[in-house]
């Protein structure tokens, strides 16, 4: 069984910030910055693409819920909603996970480095996706 199923089923503990039927949200353990938060489906689905649509539903609307409560209970001017899919992604945990990460001015939590494109690349993206 996996860390964050462990988790929902009680087996480990979690700093608990939201439950529904379909939905949990802890903080995560190595916050970027405080409040940073994990919003997980209960049921396991590796990543987006496996979740049905209606736990993705329930999903994103505990995100939105979550994300006002961050910026209103924790006094953030915004936040970040990110999800790794995939190792080369960043995934660790093999549980689709919404992270929710509190942002301030001048917290050294850089952007990504920008790339861009060759003449004629950004077609041949466009041609193979709609291929
Ligand atoms: P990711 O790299 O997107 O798979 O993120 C996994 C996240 O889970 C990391 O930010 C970890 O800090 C967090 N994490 C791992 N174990 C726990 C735990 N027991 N409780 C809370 N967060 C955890
Ligand atoms: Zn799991």
């Amino acid at each position: 069984m996996c860390i964050f199923c462990k988790i929902i089923n009680g087996e480990i503990p979690c700093h608990r910030v939201y439950e529904d039927e379909k939905v949990l949200a802890f903080l995560d353990i190595k916050p970027l910055n405080p409040g940073h938060t994990l919003v997980v489906p209960k049921k396991h689905y590796e990543n987006i693409e496996e979740i049905n649509e209606e736990d993705l539903i329930a999903l994103i609307l505990a995100i939105k819920k979550i994300g006002l409560l961050i910026k209103e209970k924790l006094g953030v001017a915004g936040y970040n909603v990110s999800e790794n899919n995939g190792e080369v992604a960043g995934q660790e945990v093999p549980h689709l996970h919404f992270h929710i990460i509190p942002r301030h001015n001048g917290d050294g939590l850089g952007p990504w480095p920008r790339k861009g494109y060759q003449d004629g690349e950004a077609e041949e993206v466009v041609k193979k996706l709609l291929a």
